[in-house]
């Protein structure tokens, strides 16, 4: 695969302890049947389970979402800090940004990718980043944040530092 789009996802698990390290074990004993992705981020870490140069499963079967994106989860477990798992993804998403020229119009949540055949089509994934079911207020304001970060690594460090 050559990523095009960064995808984020919430893991919707509220096991104790499923944290990233988890999901990898998870993902490597193929109890998750053919889903894949790429990352799985919490308040303490950002774990890879593919290369990016891999296609996963994790958006919309055949699509574009599966065929072209990273898909980065975030994890929902009990005591993990919600703040510190959107901060660190937000990193890292500014990270792959660069690393692959994806823009910021290509960062999308589940939300974007239509599953064929599903009711309703579009999943409210990430829930907690989506208003009413649907990017709005809330994933806007997430998008500038990574934004932020995207800035602090790609502008030259003076403007950077001077728009402090
Ligand atoms: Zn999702």
């Amino acid at each position: 695969m050559r990523p095009r789009y960064i995808t984020i996802h919430s893991t919707q698990n509220w096991s104790s302890g499923a944290d990233p390290w988890r999901h990898s074990l998870a993902l490597k004993n193929s109890k998750l049947g053919k889903l894949s992705w790429h990352y799985t981020v919490d308040e303490k870490v950002a774990v890879q389970h593919i290369p990016t140069t891999e296609q996963g499963r994790h958006a919309d079967f055949n699509g574009p979402g599966n065929k072209y994106s990273i898909g980065i989860e975030m994890c929902e477990h009990p005591g993990n800090s919600r703040s510190a798992t959107l901060d660190r993804t937000a990193k890292l998403t500014a990270w792959l940004m660069k690393q692959h020229n994806i823009p910021l119009s290509r960062v999308v949540p589940h939300y974007h990718w239509p599953r064929w055949g599903r009711s309703p089509a579009h999943k409210n994934c990430p829930h907690f980043l989506l208003d009413h079911g649907k990017p709005g207020r809330k994933w806007n304001a997430y998008l500038a944040k990574i934004k932020k970060y995207h800035d602090a690594i790609t502008l030259p460090q003076s403007n950077a530092w001077a728009s402090r």
